[in-house]
C-alpha cells in the first residue's frame, strides 16, 4: 500500500528540512506517493498569490498533508499562507508534542507535554481594523454608543473572538486525544479573571466538556500561573488545551524546555484532514546553507505515520532520532551548546537512516 501525500516544501529553510524528512521517511519502507504542492512566496512569484486553489485541492484530496514553513511578511504583503491554510481547510486543532530528548542539554528531564493550540478563532480570526479608517471610525463611534468606553480616535483594533462551538470541538479533541494515546490530565489555559467574555466562554465550556471525561483528570490554570508553573516544574503537565494565542506562545515556551525548536513537531488537524509541519518558521538568514536541524520536521513526519496508522514505522523513526540526539555527534548547530562541530541538515538525514539501518540489521 502506498499513500498519497501533499508535500508542501514551503520557503526559507523549508525545502531543505522537507528533503531530509523525506529521505527519512522513505528509509522506513513505507511507501509514498507525494504530490508536490507549491505555497508562500515561490507561489506568489508563479501563480500571482501565495496559496493557489490547486494546493488546497490537493490537501482536500489526499487528506494529509506534509508541510515546511512559510514566511509571513511583516506588517505589508499577503496575510499568513499558514493562518489561511488552517482557516479555509477548518484545521482547528494544532497539536504540539513537547518531549525531552536523551542527550540534550536542556535543565529539564522529564517533559513529555502536549499543546492543543485552539486554531481558528481568538486574536488570529482576521477580525483587524486599522486605525482611522472608515470601519475603525464607525467601530469607536458604535463602542461609544454602546459600551460608553472611551476608546481613542486613533485606535486600531484586533479583535477576540471565542464561540461555544469552537471552545467545545479544541476542548473535545483535547480529552479525546489523552483518551486514544493513554494520557491522565487536561490542563484547560485561560485568563478568564480578566478576559470574562471570551476565555470566560472557553472556561464554562471546558469545564462542561470535562464531564463527560471521567477517566482523564481535569484542571483549570490561569494562563500567566502556567507560565511560571512550566518553567519551574514542567514535568507535572501533560495535556494543555489553549485558545489561539496563548497555545502559540505556550508551544513556544514548551519547545524552550526541550532544546528548542529544532526538536519541536507539529500538526494542524480538522475532523478529515491533517497537515503536519514543525512548530518553527522559515528562518529565512539560514536558507540554503544546510545548517538548521531537520528533526522537528522529522518528529512531524513522525506523527504522520502514526495518523495514517503506521505505528511501528513511526516508532522506529522516532527511536532512530533518539539514537541519534543520544549519541551526540550528528547534531546541527543549535544543539551543540559545547561548542564541538555540528554537522550539517542532510547529515542528519543520513545519521537518521544509518540507525534506522541498523536496527534492521539487529532484527
Ligand atoms: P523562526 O522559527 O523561523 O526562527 C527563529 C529562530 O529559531 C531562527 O533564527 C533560528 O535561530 C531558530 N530556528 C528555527 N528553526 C530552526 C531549526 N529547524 N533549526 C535550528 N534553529 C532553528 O521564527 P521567525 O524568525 O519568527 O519567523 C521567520 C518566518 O517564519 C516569519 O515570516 C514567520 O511568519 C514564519 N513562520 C512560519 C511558520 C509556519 O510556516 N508554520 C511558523 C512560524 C513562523
Amino acid at each position: 500500500m502506498s499513500y498519497r501525500i501533499t508535500l508542501i516544501p514551503g520557503d526559507g529553510i523549508g525545502p531543505e528540512v522537507t528533503k531530509a524528512t523525506k529521505r527519512v521517511l522513505e528509509a522506513t519502507e513505507v511507501k509514498f506517493q507525494w504530490d508536490l504542492a507549491v505555497a508562500g512566496e515561490g507561489a506568489q512569484d508563479i501563480f500571482g498569490t501565495p496559496l493557489p486553489d490547486y494546493v488546497l485541492d490537493s490537501i482536500r484530496r489526499n487528506k494529509v498533508a506534509l508541510k515546511g514553513p512559510i514566511t509571513t511578511p511583516v506588517g505589508h504583503g499577503f496575510r499568513s499562507v499558514n493562518v489561511a491554510m488552517r482557516q479555509r481547510l477548518d484545521l482547528y486543532a494544532c497539536l504540539r508534542p513537547c518531549k525531552t530528548y536523551p542527550g540534550i542539554a536542556t535543565p529539564y528531564e522529564k517533559v513529555d507535554v502536549v499543546v492543543v493550540r485552539e486554531n481558528t478563532e481568538d486574536l488570529y480570526a482576521g477580525i483587524e481594523f486599522v486605525r482611522r479608517t472608515p470601519e475603525a471610525v464607525k467601530l469607536t463611534s458604535l463602542m461609544h454608543e454602546i459600551a460608553r468606553d472611551k476608546i481613542r480616535k486613533d485606535s486600531s483594533f484586533s479583535l477576540k473572538v471565542a464561540s461555544e462551538a469552537g471552545a467545545s470541538r479544541i476542548v473535545k479533541f483535547a480529552f479525546e486525544y489523552a483518551r486514544a494515546n493513554n494520557r491522565k490530565k487536561v490542563t484547560a489555559v485561560h485568563k478568564a479573571n480578566i478576559l470574562k467574555a471570551s476565555d470566560g466562554l472557553f472556561l464554562d465550556v471546558a469545564r462542561e466538556v470535562a464531564k463527560g471525561y471521567h477517566d482523564i483528570q481535569f484542571e483549570d490554570m490561569i494562563i500567566d500561573t502556567l507560565c511560571m508553573r512550566l518553567v519551574r516544574r514542567p514535568e507535572q503537565f501533560d495535556i494543555l488545551v489553549l485558545p489561539n494565542l496563548y497555545g502559540d506562545i505556550v508551544s513556544e515556551l514548551c519547545a524552550g524546555l526541550i532544546g528548542g525548536l529544532g526538536l519541536a513537531p507539529g500538526a494542524n488537524m480538522g475532523d478529515d484532514i491533517a497537515v503536519f509541519e514543525p512548530t518553527h518558521g522559515s528562518a529565512p538568514k539560514y536558507a540554503g546553507q544546510d545548517k538548521v536541524n531537520p528533526m522537528a520536521m522529522m518528529l512531524s513526519g513522525v506523527m504522520m505515520l502514526r495518523h495514517l496508522g503506521e505505528g511501528k514505522a513511526a516508532d522506529r523513526l522516532e527511536r532512530a532520532i533518539a539514537a541519534v540526539t543520544a549519541e551526540g555527534k550528528n547534531l546541527t548547530y543549535d544543539l551543540k551548546p559545547d561548542n564541538s562541530p555540528p554537522v550539517g541538515t542532510s547529515r542528519v538525514a543520513e545519521a537518521v537512516i544509518e540507525k534506522l539501518q541498523n536496527e534492521e540489521d539487529a532484527a
